[in-house]
């Protein structure tokens, strides 16, 4: 019976492929300020371990591999050579390995800490932390966090399993993507709250100086921001889902699968800090599930080069905005005021004449920074996601907006499926905007010319003047109703 045949013989295959996994073992050491790690394979052994020279979300080459010290490799618990060469991220072990220890020290980055032990308490961002032996990247891997010092507790939003040892927290993860791709804290002084949203468990993990912050109006405006969200999308595409809130902590904000990690001051308000919250957020959807081809799926080796950053990030901070806005956390007017703002800020920049929004995105790799080029591709994206919204939403009589774009692109790019090419978001602007669509999203994202605000804004009812965008009072009825229902979800 062949049908039978095959299917025994895909079931080994499933059974080999479970039997085979690798482990890793994370552990503080507060006296030097490293992590202590271990990576252990089972099956055959491996002739090459590698470190990611960068992490998702943050587009700069870092080289994790050229921090690690004390690298050791093992085989059937004999100790091997290993040689290094030009590439800082490799190490080849001509005999085979089956296991790595080393060291890494605590460092922050731009957007996140890459790690930082103290006496009581560790986070670690995956890609600087845990590396993957060759060929072995899409098996279950196991991770083992060391709940030091006693009483620790670990979070991270990758699935739990049981431990047979008390001192360590264990997950697991079907691969090495989704391993690096949800951060742990482990500590003796973390704050939680757990809510649940859609059915499904959310929680604020409030760590570092956390002691007197207040977690409730948090999960409250963040349950607000997460139905609005899911408003757009028709579901939440996790499991769990975690803000990991790094209270007093450096850099800014990373976003994950199923979590992010944010740097708040102590201080921090809802009001000063949800449209912060809102961006990581909508990163859950736009980056870490709508992705460019250059990203589905990533190659840690070298630079993922896109047109898309324009996208990716400031089409994230449009929506992290406007969807404040729909949930009642922001005002209208307040919001078409920083709108206001930006556009006078991208009016001071005389780089808008030679940089285009896509070339500032593809070339962040050589610039280092979001702004590198002249052109900051968080500031004008925004803008470009603005007009976008507002030009469908002429076109079509308020019929459609950007949200429509936004859901197609994530159908098209969701459960794995193979990213966006180049050209399709100017293709889904025109099939739900018209052809009109097509002109606006030339200028606006591929030539380094003045944003066709003019075309835009009279027909929709706003009006901007010297940093100020507003509604217009001598704008047509037709024009003021548009206006008025952004940016609120169409029928
Ligand atoms: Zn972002």
């Amino acid at each position: 019976m062949p049908f039978r045949f095959f299917a025994a013989m895909g079931l080994l295959a499933v059974l080999a492929n479970l039997a085979w996994a690798a482990t890793y073992t994370v552990a503080a050491d507060p006296s030097s300020r490293e992590a202590v790690v271990e990576v252990e394979i089972d099956g055959a052994p491996s002739k090459e371990f590698r470190m990611p020279a960068w992490a998702p979300g943050d587009y700069r080459i870092v080289n994790f591999g050229s921090r690690l010290s004390n690298v050791k490799f093992f085989l059937n618990g004999e100790e091997v050579q290993s040689e290094t060469g030009a590439d800082p991220n490799s190490w080849t072990i001509a005999a085979g390995a089956d296991r790595v220890t080393y060291r890494v020290p605590s460092r922050t980055s731009i957007f996140t800490e890459d790690l930082r032990v103290s006496a009581n308490e560790m986070f670690f961002n995956g890609p600087a932390v845990l590396g993957w032996f060759a060929g072995r990247q899409n098996e279950k891997h196991t991770l083992r966090v060391a709940l030091a010092p006693a009483g620790a507790v670990a979070y991270c939003a990758l699935d739990p399993v049981d431990s047979p040892d008390p001192k360590f927290a264990m997950y697991t993860a079907p691969d090495y993507d989704t391993l690096i791709d949800a951060p742990v804290v482990v500590g003796t002084a973390i704050r939680a709250k757990e809510f649940t949203v859609h059915g499904k468990p959310h929680y604020i993990v409030a760590f570092n100086r956390a002691s007197n912050f207040d977690l409730d109006p948090w999960a409250s405006a963040a349950t607000r921001v997460i139905q609005e969200t899911a408003r757009i999308f028709g579901e939440l595409p996790y499991k769990r889902y975690m803000f990991l809130f790094d209270i007093g902590g450096p850099g800014g904000g990373l976003e994950h699968a199923s979590s992010t990690r944010m740097a708040l001051r102590t201080n921090a308000t809802v009001h000063s800090s949800i449209e912060f919250l809102a961006h990581e957020f909508v990163h859950t959807f736009n980056v870490k599930r709508i992705r460019p081809k250059p990203f589905a799926p990533y190659d840690y080796t070298k630079p993922a080069m896109t047109g898309a950053l324009w996208w990716l990030e400031g089409v994230t901070d449009y929506y992290a905005r406007i969807i404040c806005v729909r949930a009642g956390l922001k005002g209208r007017a307040e919001t078409l005021n920083s709108f206001g703002r930006d556009m006078f800020l991208l009016s001071q920049q005389s780089r808008r004449f030679q940089v285009s929004a896509d070339e500032s995105s593809r070339r962040v790799w050589e610039a280092n920074n979001s702004a590198g080029f002249g052109i900051d591709y968080y500031l004008k994206g925004g803008l470009i996601g603005l007009m976008l919204d507002l030009a469908i939403r002429a076109e079509t009589k308020g019929e459609r907006s950007l949200d429509d774009v936004m859901l197609a692109l994530y159908n098209e790019s969701k459960d794995g499926r193979v990213g966006f090419s180049e050209t399709r978001i100017r293709e889904l602007c025109v099939l739900f905007g018209g052809s009109a669509l097509g002109d606006i999203y030339d200028e606006a994202v591929l030539r380094a010319v003045e944003m066709p605000w003019q075309q835009v804004l009279p027909r929709f009812g706003l009006s901007y003047d010297r940093g100020r965008l507003q509604d217009d009072p001598f704008a047509n009825p037709d024009a003021m109703m548009l206006a008025q229902g952004w940016p609120y979800r169409t029928p």
